[in-house]
């Protein structure tokens, strides 16, 4: 195929923002390409991509090196073409222009997509030596064949920059229109693409599938080692609406604070993606030794989370203290020690040549549980119960909590597993990030290795105007606090602010002078008569103190009240 001929549909694409009439442009194109022998490039090419998706193949042009191209091939210096590129903004109009105004070399042949395709794919592979080289002159060789809007369009791919508009639904519509007949046209064959696409990422081939019919695209299936979308889950706004959603009996899982891996294991290969489908492999060597040594099958693909911990202390640590290992690729050893991770693994769907997609959850755990060997801060498996029963929930929650885990995930035991979906077969429950600043007005001494420490707070709102100096308790507050300080604020310094404040003693509890106000963040909120404030926030955790707070700073009963009517909501 010409290129010039792709380059006038992204002409039209780009000349309206409309997405039902970009998918009508791009299916009638589809319909005249189905016989092409490189069909797939095409697909790729209009996707603006060189490579599939699935392989994120980077071309390594920067825009000072187009610069330069544009300037051998124009004529030109590189200080006029950049100056053009500061009054217009957009390279590739800037080459459009050049090459309008360069003086023309007769007898230049005439693009096509596979001389582009073969051209821009030798890019990454120029290595050593003379690498910059290289890729000038191949870039400036097709610059000078190309006609002003080829080489538009040439510079906006190079740059990964095509501003033309075509996403992954318009694509997948537009070769839903082109490769069904009417008669044809159900939305399970439309749902069969796009669970094509999300196996494969790689529209290049759902469209290979699609011109050969439904049953190519049924016999789609998992292959260890390429990227696949990871499921995602909706939120519940309390255990009940958990339950509603996914049923009853559900499995209850910790939600843990770490990232999300995708983990294949061919025999001795292993590759791990992140659910943003980057590949980590090289980040996580930690990680591939685990699943060599723990997944025991031959092939194998796992669904989990990774969460960092220190070294030291061995305590577990959120996300953002981890997350610098994922874009890190030097001094990968040193890293690994200092900042381990432990690999907590929660789904299996594949395994030994056998998907488990449309398994029910229930077996896909049970074989994940055969398959997978545990150890404690390497592998493990995502803490769970199995009940209908929400007051086992509740606790089940509240450890979660208090273990210093993000919430808990709810599951249906017999849901398939949908590849990019989020569509409710698991839930996420976890506490709001809604907060009040709050004064402490009482406190409890702890127990055990938590004797001599105050260690569980009562907190109060302001009963507000009219009442001034009137504080009304809304509940007690024990988690947040660390054992040590070097975590965060400690049960020992908490104890140290508040006994100077004592004012009473009745048993382990003591009523403090209201001093100091801190931030609580909670989940919800309930009507309660145990509280003066006839209100009780439900698992409530202590953020921060707020020493930059007066007490009159803190939050208000009216505040409280139309926080409880937004949640009811
Ligand atoms: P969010 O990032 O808030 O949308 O929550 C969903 C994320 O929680 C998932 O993508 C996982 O990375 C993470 N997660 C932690 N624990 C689990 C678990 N037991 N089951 C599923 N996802 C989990």
């Amino acid at each position: 195929m010409k290129y010039s001929e792709l380059c006038g549909i992204y002409s039209r694409l780009e000349s309206t923002t409309k997405k039902l009439e970009k998918t009508e442009i791009i299916a009638k194109f589809l319909k005249g390409i189905k016989r092409e022998r490189n069909r797939r490039d095409i697909i790729y090419l209009l996707q603006g991509n060189v490579f599939p998706e699935s392989e994120a193949g980077v071309l390594g042009v920067s825009e000072q090196l187009t610069v330069k191209a544009l300037a051998l091939a124009g004529g030109l210096s590189k200080e006029e073409v950049v100056k053009k590129w500061k009054a217009g903004g957009d390279l590739g109009e800037v080459a459009e222009d050049i090459i309008a105004h360069r003086k023309k070399i007769a007898g230049g042949r005439e693009l096509t997509v596979e001389n582009i395709i073969t051209n821009f794919r030798k890019l990454p592979g120029f290595e050593g030596k003379g690498t910059v080289e290289k890729k000038l002159s191949l870039i400036t060789g097709l610059l000078s064949e190309a006609t002003p809007e080829e080489a538009k369009y040439i510079v906006r791919t190079l740059l990964s920059d095509m501003r033309v508009g075509v996403k992954g639904g318009i694509l997948r519509d537009a070769i839903f229109d082109s490769c069904f007949t009417n008669d044809e046209k159900t939305k399970e064959d439309k749902a069969l693409l796009q669970r094509a696409y999300d196996l494969t990422i790689d529209f290049g081939l759902v469209f290979d599938y699609a011109c050969e019919g439904v049953s190519k695209l049924k016999e789609v299936s998992l292959m260890p080692g390429k990227p696949i979308k990871v499921m995602l889950f909706p939120k519940a706004d309390s255990i009940e609406d958990a339950f509603r959603i996914v049923g009853k009996p559900a499995a209850f899982e910790y939600k843990y604070d770490g990232f999300r891996v995708i983990i294949s294991k061919n025999k001795e290969n292993i590759t791990i993606y992140t659910r943003r489908l980057e590949e980590v492999s090289r980040q996580f060597p930690d990680l591939v030794k685990y699943a060599k040594k723990y997944i025991k099958a031959e092939t194998a693909i796992v669904d989990g989370e990774a969460i960092g911990y220190d070294p030291e202390t061995k305590k577990y640590m959120p996300f953002q203290d981890i997350s610098q290992r994922i874009k890190r690729i030097y001094n990968i050893e040193k890293i690994e020690k200092e900042l381990p991770v432990e690999l907590v693994l929660f789904d299996l769907i594949y395994i030994d040549g056998e998907s488990l997609l449309e398994k029910p959850f229930i077996e896909r755990r049970k074989r994940l549980e055969r398959t997978v060997k545990t150890e404690k801060y390497r592998v493990s498996l995502a803490k769970q119960i199995i009940t209908s029963d929400e007051k086992e929930v509740e606790k089940f929650y509240g450890e979660a909590l208090e273990t210093g885990e993000e919430g808990v995930m709810a599951k249906n035991l017999d849901s398939p597993y949908k590849p990019g979906a989020r569509i409710g077969y698991a839930v996420k429950l976890k506490p709001e990030a809604d907060e009040f600043d709050l004064v402490i007005t009482k406190a409890e001494y702890g127990t055990g290795k938590r004797g001599g420490w105050l260690t569980s707070y009562s907190v109060s709102c302001l009963a507000g105007k009219g009442r001034e100096g009137e504080l009304l308790e809304v509940g007690k507050v024990s988690t947040g606090l660390k054992e040590k300080s070097e975590l965060g604020l400690s049960f020992e310094e908490m104890t140290k602010l508040l006994k100077p404040l004592i004012e009473k003693e009745e048993g382990r509890e003591v009523i403090v002078k209201p001093k100091i106000v801190a931030m609580v963040q909670y989940q919800n909120i309930q009507k309660s008569p145990t509280y003066s404030s006839g209100y009780a926030l439900r698992f409530p955790r202590i953020k921060v103190i707020r020493p930059d707070k007066k007490v009159e700073d803190a939050n208000t009963l009216k505040d409280i009240e139309r926080e409880y009517e937004k949640h009811r909501r």
